[in-house]
């Protein structure tokens, strides 16, 4: 069998961990499997080494910064092949460069676009564990890049993809896909398995456990994928294709604070207005998530919409360079928003389930700030120092009173 195993940062932290992972990866070649490992850098390296870079720069150029965060990654392989050598497991560790992993040229957010596995193959066959960098790859210059934050999960769901392994198993410090972020959700219980469309919208709406980008290529390629603990045997979560979540209305609660919202009082109330601000926000790249605009009054209107937080720079020079094309009269900025969504493929064809979402919202007594919904997920904004209780609640409604509006 071919295996691709990622570890998270977690899971190979220290000395001990790089340890454990090691006889995990001995006793899957042992058995006579063929194994990828895909690392991530150990525990806080990624974030100390921002903290780092933004000692010396606070706004250093993206080139620069992926070239200091790909050092992580690149540690973390060479400390594990030492582990493996040490038990005598023949191995190699290659970098996004030597594993020819092919990306676009968006520094701090490209995407793989091709993997040649010539040499990757060649290790294999000569029987050695082949252990590669994940979170990066290569541009055209030949520059390294880095796939975003959580992108060690893509880096190997791409070589599986590729190299059409068996299976992908992404270990993490968690047992699996859970109906909300343990950390948060108190009641939260594992998932058995959860279906690539679920694990992609919920991935996308802040669930970190996986990379979203990870689960479109999965979803793509038809890719085996579970998410399981590296520090226990727990079975995991399987991803796959028409996964049915038992009788539940909703998968679960996805909670995501990396959000800012962005208020523009008083544009023209006319066409292209929204056409003009928004494409001169994706000419700098800014990413627009929930849009809310108000009814038109004497000719002007509000439009608000949410962005990542570190996209607020680029939103506001964005605004800025098109004043005088839409007249606004002021521009309003809110950073402490959070985002709390329910994602469950059950909610199309369900009658009732924004009726019980709001129930929960109004018992809380969380106000809510602006609404977004899709065929399988609604989302709500509401402010940070909410987040978590509102999310809660929302959770443990549908948990326990769903099967009630059941038809
Ligand atoms: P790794 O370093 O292994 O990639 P991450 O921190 O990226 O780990 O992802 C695992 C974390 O994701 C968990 O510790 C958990 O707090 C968080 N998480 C968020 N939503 C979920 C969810 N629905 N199920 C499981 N974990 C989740
Ligand atoms: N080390 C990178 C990060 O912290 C990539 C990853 O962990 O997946 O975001
Ligand atoms: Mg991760």
């Amino acid at each position: 069998m071919l295996l691709v195993m990622k570890f998270g940062g977690t899971s190979v932290a220290n000395a001990e961990r790089i340890n454990n992972v090691a006889g995990r990866i001995k006793r899957k070649y042992d058995s006579g499997n063929k194994v990828v490992v895909v690392l991530s850098a150990q525990g806080d390296t990624t974030d100390d080494l921002i903290d780092k870079a933004h000692e010396i720069n606070k706004n250093p150029s993206k080139r620069e910064m992926d070239m200091l965060l790909a050092t992580g990654e690149q540690q973390s392989v060479a400390l594990m092949c030492m582990a493996l050598e040490a038990k005598k497991v023949p191995c190699v560790s290659l970098n996004a460069d030597q594993c020819r992993i092919y990306a676009t040229s968006d520094y701090s957010n490209a995407r793989i676009k091709d993997i040649n596995t010539q040499r990757l193959k060649n290790e294999l066959d000569a029987g050695k564990v082949v252990i590669v960098t994940g979170f990066q790859g290569i541009n055209r210059k030949g520059d390294v890049v880095t796939l975003g934050r959580g992108g060690s999960d893509t880096s190997a769901v791409a070589l599986a993809a590729k190299l059409k392994a068996d299976l992908c198993e992404i270990y993490t410090d968690v047992d699996g896909v859970y109906t909300g972020d343990p950390r948060i959700i108190k009641y939260a219980r594992k998932l058995d398995e959860i279906s690539y469309d679920e694990m992609l919208e919920f991935a996308s709406l802040g669930a970190q456990v996986l990379h979203n980008r990870s689960v479109e290529l999965a979803k793509k390629y038809n890719v085996n994928l579970v998410v399981r603990s590296s520090l226990s045997n727990a079975e995991g979560t399987i991803v796959k294709e028409g996964a049915k979540v038992e009788s539940m209305l909703i998968s679960g609660v996805a909670v995501d604070k990396n959000v800012s919202r962005i208020s523009i009082i008083g544009v023209d109330d006319k066409p292209g207005t929204a056409y003009k601000l928004f494409s001169e926000l994706a000419k700098k790249n800014v990413s627009v998530d929930i849009i809310l605009q108000s009814i038109g009054r004497d000719g002007k209107k509000d439009i608000s919409f949410t962005i990542a937080r570190s996209d607020v720079n680029d939103a506001m020079s964005a605004i800025e360079s098109v004043k005088s094309r839409i007249n606004y009269e002021s521009v309003d900025h809110k950073e402490n928003v959070a985002k709390v969504s329910i994602v469950g493929a059950g909610m199309a064809t369900n009658a009732g389930v924004a009726a019980l979402f709001f129930e929960a919202t109004y018992s809380a007594g969380v106000n809510v700030n602006m609404i977004s919904t899709s065929e399988i997920k609604i989302s709500i904004l509401v402010d940070e120092k909410d987040a978590d209780y509102a999310a809660n609640a929302i959770h443990d409604k549908f948990m326990l009173q769903a099967s009630a509006i059941r038809h």
